[in-house]
């Protein structure tokens, strides 16, 4: 018997949870039982694009592998659903940017071994309709510096290359950059994990996890039961149903998106890019097939109480917001064309940096989440980070640069249990914050905009 192990095991639906601490230390046992126990390498919960791209990469690397998901694959619920992410470098950050440059050609390798077209180098547009834009100047500076396709377009440019963009006054055009066919992508890491030798469980929720043994074993809500060497939990926004000692570190927002279902071919690709406006975050995609267009806005939203809430619900003064935007900057009339708003969960880390670091109480723990509205594009190298992390205990030195937000230590782990294995840990720096300035003149939509812009 080691210290510090116990089981986790997910409470009443999103009531506050007491901590680490206690649910390690003083609760009963209460796995459910189950006469036999599936053994893998590595067991991965959740089947969104962290723990798929996780499950493919750990497959290709020999160990057996399985991956149990509480939804269908891909679930509708998840971050990781729906027609389009953005896929660009243009990062503030160089290890983000360098990063993203490594995704486009993953993804480029897993569309040939799967035969599935995935992704639309359409372009990526980031614009500004102000005088000034210091965002947009660091994203110049940060394509210099790691060779991105990119070309810088004034406003005479911009009026006779992307006249839709009413507003635009300079830009920046990522030639090879553009979107991700999310839903599409998802199926093909499940074909890629699974010819690689990965086990696909859907429709399984997890509810508890014991540490107790030699082993960790992993229960489901039927009462089946998966044992593990490791384990990498990659819960998304439902982190904290299993972990909720990272209450204050991710936080759920609901986050918008509006499609239109008829635009003119102006606004379609092939010819119209992914775009983003850098004075306040809202972005969208071209209609491409049958496709519609999209808007939504990378902003601050507020925390939900539950990951399940309706996503068919949006935000207050999204839909007004977005109708506005496409007055002001496209020209489109929202009156004029059927509109349908739903929305998708963010699951903020306070940086948004990911996760991707060992629990502290026990290493045979890895957590990667904290997609922070970003994540999705890194799917197809996402599970080397991960697997990096896992096998050597940290990215790589030179060969990989992974961002990643370390576990917080800034409070105390509640309990007193001792500690198995604490991980090297990092303060994460860098606050979220609203980096698109507001420097006056145009109207802006909602005022809590984020960086990076999806
Ligand atoms: C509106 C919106 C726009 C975005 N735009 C972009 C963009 O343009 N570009 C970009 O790169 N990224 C974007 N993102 C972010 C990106 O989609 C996410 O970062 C990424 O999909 C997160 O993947 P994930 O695997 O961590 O989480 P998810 O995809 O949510 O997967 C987590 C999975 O875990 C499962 N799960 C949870 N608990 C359990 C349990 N107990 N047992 C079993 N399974 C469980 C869930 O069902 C879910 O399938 C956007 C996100 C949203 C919401």
């Amino acid at each position: 018997m080691r210290a510090g192990v116990g089981v986790y095991h997910a409470g009443a639906r999103d009531a506050p949870r007491a901590g680490l601490g206690r649910d390690l230390c003083s609760e009963p046992l209460t796995m459910p039982t189950a006469s036999t126990t599936e053994a893998f390498d590595l067991l991965v919960v959740g089947g969104g694009a962290f723990g798929l791209g996780t499950a493919a990469e750990a497959a290709r690397r020999g160990r057996t592998v399985a991956v149990i998901e509480r939804g269908p694959l891909p679930n509708p619920v998840a971050a990781s659903y729906g027609p389009s992410r953005k896929i660009r470098s243009t990062y503030t950050e160089p290890h983000y940017a360098a990063l993203a440059r490594e995704a486009m050609t993953g993804w480029r390798q897993i569309e040939r071994e799967t035969g599935a077209e995935l992704y639309l180098a359409v372009g990526n547009l980031a614009y500004t309709a102000l005088d000034e834009q210091p965002h947009l100047d660091a994203l110049e500076a940060v394509s210099r510096q790691i060779g991105a396709d990119v070309e810088l377009l004034d406003q005479a440019a911009m009026r006779a290359r992307f006249p839709q963009f009413l507003l635009a006054k300079r830009a920046i055009l990522e030639r090879d950059a553009g979107f991700v066919r999310a839903s599409a992508c998802i199926e093909a890491l499940r074909v890629v994990a699974e010819r690689a030798g990965a086990v696909i469980l859907p429709e399984r929720e997890i509810v508890a996890i014991d540490l107790d043994g030699p082993s960790v074993v992993v229960a489901t809500a039927g009462a089946e039961r998966f044992r593990g060497e490791r384990a990498v939990l990659a819960l998304g926004g439902w982190t904290k149903r299993l972990l909720p000692e990272l209450g204050d570190v991710l936080t759920q927002t609901q986050q918008g998106i509006m499609y239109l279902a008829e635009v003119p071919d102006a606004l379609r690709s092939p010819g119209f890019p992914a775009w983003g406006c850098s004075d306040d975050g809202v972005y969208g995609f071209p209609a491409w097939k049958s496709d519609p267009f999209k808007i939504a806005h990378h902003t601050q939203s507020p925390a939900v109480e539950s990951p399940d809430f309706d996503r068919m619900t949006t935000p207050a003064g999204f839909v007004d917001d977005m109708r506005a935007f496409l007055r002001d900057h496209l020209g489109i009339d929202p009156d004029a064309a059927p509109l349908r708003a739903e929305s998708c969960m963010y699951n903020l880390s306070p940086t948004s940096d990911f996760l991707i670091d060992f629990h502290p109480r026990d290493a045979r723990l890895l957590v990667a989440t904290g997609g922070s509205g970003h994540g999705f594009k890194f799917g197809s190298v996402i599970g080397s980070a991960v697997m990096d992390r896992l096998e050597i205990g940290r990215a790589r030195a030179g060969a990989r640069s992974s961002p990643g937000t370390t576990w917080s230590r800034r409070r105390p782990l509640p309990g007193g249990c001792g500690s198995r294995s604490e991980p090297e840990a990092r303060v994460a720096s860098r606050p979220r914050a609203p980096i698109m300035p507001s420097l006056g003149r145009t109207k802006r939509y909602g005022d809590r905009a984020l960086d990076p812009l999806g």
